[in-house]
C-alpha cells in the first residue's frame, strides 16, 4: 500500500492516507473537514513550509493586489483547482503580506508559478498563461506519486 502524505485545506495539518483514498471524499484526520477543498488556500509565513512538503505537487502562485495579470489569472487559477485538486493541490501567496516568502525564492516578476513537491521546487514560470496551457502544463506534474 503506498501513502501519500499532504496538508487539509481547512487546518494545514499534514495527513498520511492511502494513495487510493486520496480524492473528494477524504477527511482530515484531525479536524473530520473535507482534507480536500478544490479550492486554492492561502499560503502564510507559519504554515508555509508544511504546505510545501506534500507528496502531491502543490502550485503556488505567487501575486499582489495591485498587479492587473495577477487578478486577471486569479479566477483561472480558481478553476483550474477545482478540476484539478486533489490531482494537484493550489497555494496562493500575497507577496506583499508574505514578503519574506516571495524573497526566499527570489520572486522578481508576477505572477510568478511554481510547483513544489516535498519543498523541493520542480518547475516555475513567470506571467499568466491562458487556462488550456495552464492545465496541460500541470498535467505533466500528475504522475503518479512513488
Ligand atoms: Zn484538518
Amino acid at each position: 500500500m503506498s501513502l501519500v502524505t499532504t496538508y487539509c485545506s481547512q487546518c494545514f495539518t499534514r495527513n498520511r492516507l492511502p494513495v487510493e483514498k486520496a480524492d473528494s471524499n477524504a477527511k482530515c484526520g484531525r479536524c473530520r473537514h473535507a482534507l480536500f477543498e478544490q479550492t486554492p488556500v492561502a499560503g502564510r509565513q507559519a504554515s508555509f513550509d508544511a504546505l510545501i512538503q506534500s507528496d502531491i505537487p502543490v502550485v503556488v502562485d505567487f501575486w499582489a493586489s495591485w498587479c492587473g495579470p495577477c487578478l486577471q489569472f486569479a479566477p483561472v487559477f480558481q478553476e483550474v483547482a477545482r478540476e484539478l485538486e486533489p490531482r494537484l493541490r493550489f497555494v496562493k501567496l500575497d507577496t506583499e503580506q508574505e514578503a519574506a516568502i516571495a524573497g526566499r525564492y527570489g520572486i522578481r516578476s508576477i505572477p510568478t508559478l511554481m510547483v513544489f513537491q516535498r519543498g523541493e521546487i520542480l518547475a516555475q514560470r513567470s506571467g499568466s498563461l491562458p487556462k488550456s496551457l495552464f492545465k496541460e502544463w500541470l498535467l505533466s506534474f500528475t504522475s503518479p506519486v512513488k
